[in-house]
């Protein structure tokens, strides 16, 4: 009883041990969001004054100029305000 169950063991171990052939996929890796390229004019975050340039998750157009944003939540803050936030330059 107990040398089947060793039997068992072993088995499932070395079928668990079984390496998976490494196969690295030369892909190139293509960003979340393509908005790099993007101009906006605002350098900064109006909400929470991170760098547009290397944190730009969404826009907003207002008035005819884009906005960046790091965030939806901070896209919806300037929607919210952005009397306030777009005079302030
Ligand atoms: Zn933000």
């Amino acid at each position: 009883m107990k040398k089947h169950f060793m039997l068992a063991l072993l088995a499932s171990t070395i079928s668990c041990a079984q390496e998976t052939p490494k196969v690295k996929q030369v892909k190139k890796m293509t960003p979340k969001t393509d908005l790099k390229g993007i101009k906006v004019v605002n350098a900064l975050d109006p909400i929470c004054q991170m760098k547009t340039a290397e944190y730009l998750k969404d826009t907003a157009v207002f008035k005819g100029k884009t906005y960046g944003f790091c965030s939806d939540y901070c896209k919806k803050e300037f929607k919210k305000n952005h009397a306030k936030y777009a005079q302030n330059k």
